[in-house]
């Protein structure tokens, strides 16, 4: 099912993770899905990417970015990888339903293509290599949220969708979600060769990430050690981004962890509505292991297995330890100071630390809406009566003592400075599990306005928006029904 594609230039292609070796990868052809149609392109991400805007509305595009044609120079495989998942060994996983297609050279850099929901591959297992649109829509739809927040994370060039039926718990439809992102390796591909005794391809796989995204490690004594802890420093920095706007990822399995420090994965993620810290977002984690408050010690755990990972190439066990040392110092240090901005404060006191855990206690204890409480905080004044804040929670007294206490620290602050640094670091709008689940009912009728609208705010999570005030305010009823869980 070639259809050559002349406006595409085969050398804007590169790809060197086809270079590493069979031991990697199994190279196929993405399955067709039937009569594709767009449901969402990302425009402004295609530019970045310097896709020209003819060929991105083209026919070819659809085709192409949705596995029904390959594009000239594109050398389309599924990479194998292993992982640990819910703390058990999982043994081989790989790219069950995601079909890389190579990496583009961009004004960006290498950019890895990514059909994921184009069909089976040899790591399919009992999966039938498929997305539906409910998923698709999710993962779009986050990945660019967190973009939009300035978080680390891969993201999608477009939603393509079919009336191809796929069965899950009810019969839904298949979509694909073409993904992108410097590299799609996880901490479960070295776990795979490591765990597989295949020593001398776990060293290539530590070299090309060595080579191509942590070049400084090549100078270090130690380049392995060097590569863990630069991980370890990089997953440290994404917990607290993540910590600080609430996100709950839902499945920190090891094959969900970049090696790039990236949030990747979008299944049953969810953003805090009410801060309730042990919040599960994953229906499915009768455990509580991946709980909001415990994502920082599973970051570092899995941090441990890619240590475990890599010993073979790391002289002794004390240096890989060494190496995972910094995350401790480094993942509260950043939390602190995303928190920091988030109260609006521009220099560090040592009672900051206090204050910041006087402020989620009382979002704990009242269930304050955590987004709101933040964008609201950002007209706080000291001398203002702070009433439509007060009105956020049960307990007065406790409010009313803490602002106190927040009004001395900030009395002597500059005001519109403050403002300012509290509007670009406390958004407006995150991508709340209710406003997904109404975009993707009306996407599930063909319409795909909802899903429009919230890529835009989502773009743009900072700005006020006054047109779209519902989609910042308090979630209904109904989300609190709402359960995601791995299905996908
Ligand atoms: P996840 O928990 O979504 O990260 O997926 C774990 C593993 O299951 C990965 O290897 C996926 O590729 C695979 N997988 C998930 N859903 C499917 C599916 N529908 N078909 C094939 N493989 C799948
Ligand atoms: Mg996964
Ligand atoms: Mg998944």
């Amino acid at each position: 099912n070639t259809i050559s594609v002349a406006t595409f230039p085969a050398q804007a292609w590169r790809n060197s993770f086809a270079n590493l070796g069979d031991a990697f990868f199994t190279r196929l052809q993405p399955q067709a899905l039937p009569d594709p149609y767009w449901v969402s392109r990302n425009h402004s991400l295609a530019r970045e990417l310097g896709l020209e805007e003819n060929w991105f509305a083209s026919q070819e595009a659809l085709d192409s970015l949705s596995g029904n044609c390959v594009l000239p120079g594109s050398e389309p495989m599924a990479s194998v990888y292993s992982g640990h998942q819910f703390g058990q060994w999982a043994g081989q996983l790989g790219d069950g339903r995601a079909i890389l297609l190579g990496e583009l050279l961009t004004p960006q850099g290498q950019r890895e293509i990514q059909l994921k929901g184009a069909g089976r591959t040899p790591y399919s297992r009992m999966g039938d290599g498929r997305a539906v649109l409910r998923s698709s829509i999710r993962e779009y739809l986050c990945s660019e949220a967190m973009h939009g927040l300035g978080i680390a994370t891969t993201r999608a060039l477009g939603v393509s969708g079919s009336d191809a039926a796929v069965r899950r718990e009810t019969i839904e439809t298949a979509a694909v979600v073409t993904r992108t992102a410097p590299s799609f390796i996880r901490f479960g591909h070295f776990e795979h060769f490591s765990y597989t005794e295949q020593h001398e391809s776990l060293k290539v796989l530590a070299d090309y990430v060595i080579d191509n995204f942590y070049p400084d490690c090549r100078d270090a004594s130690q380049p392995y050690a060097a590569l863990l802890q630069a991980v370890s420093e990089r997953t440290a920095y994404l917990m607290a981004d993540w910590q600080s706007v609430g996100f709950c990822h839902g499945v920190m399995n090891t094959d969900n962890m970049s090696i790039l420090g990236l949030t990747v994965d979008y299944g049953p993620f969810q953003f805090l509505d009410v801060f309730d810290p042990s919040h599960v977002c994953n229906h499915s984690d009768n455990q509580g292991r991946y709980a909001y408050n415990k994502q920082p010690n599973m970051a570092y755990w899995n941090l441990f297995c890619l240590g475990q990972a890599l010993l073979p190439l790391i002289d002794d066990q004390e240096l890989a330890l060494a190496a995972l040392e910094p995350f401790k110092t480094i993942f509260p240090e950043a939390l602190e100071n995303k928190m920091r901005a988030k109260l609006g404060l521009p220099d560090s006191l040592v009672e900051d630390k206090e204050l910041i855990e006087q402020t989620f206690s009382l979002l704990a204890n009242n269930k304050v809406d955590y987004t709101i409480f933040w964008r609201k905080l950002a007209s706080f004044t000291p001398q203002s009566g702070h009433e439509g804040l007060r009105d956020l929670f049960y307990d007065r007294e406790s409010f009313n003592a803490w602002a106190t206490t927040y009004s001395q620290r900030i009395s002597p602050l500059d005001a519109s400075a403050r403002v300012k640094l509290m509007q670009k670091t406390n958004p407006k709008f995150v991508l709340r599990n209710h406003l997904g689940e109404e975009a993707i009912r009306a996407a599930k009728l063909k319409d795909y306005s909802k899903v429009e609208t919230l890529l835009m705010l989502m773009q743009s999570p900072f700005d006020e928006h006054p047109e779209h005030e519902k989609m910042a305010g308090l979630p209904p009823d109904w989300a609190a029904s709402i359960e995601i869980s791995c299905s996908s």
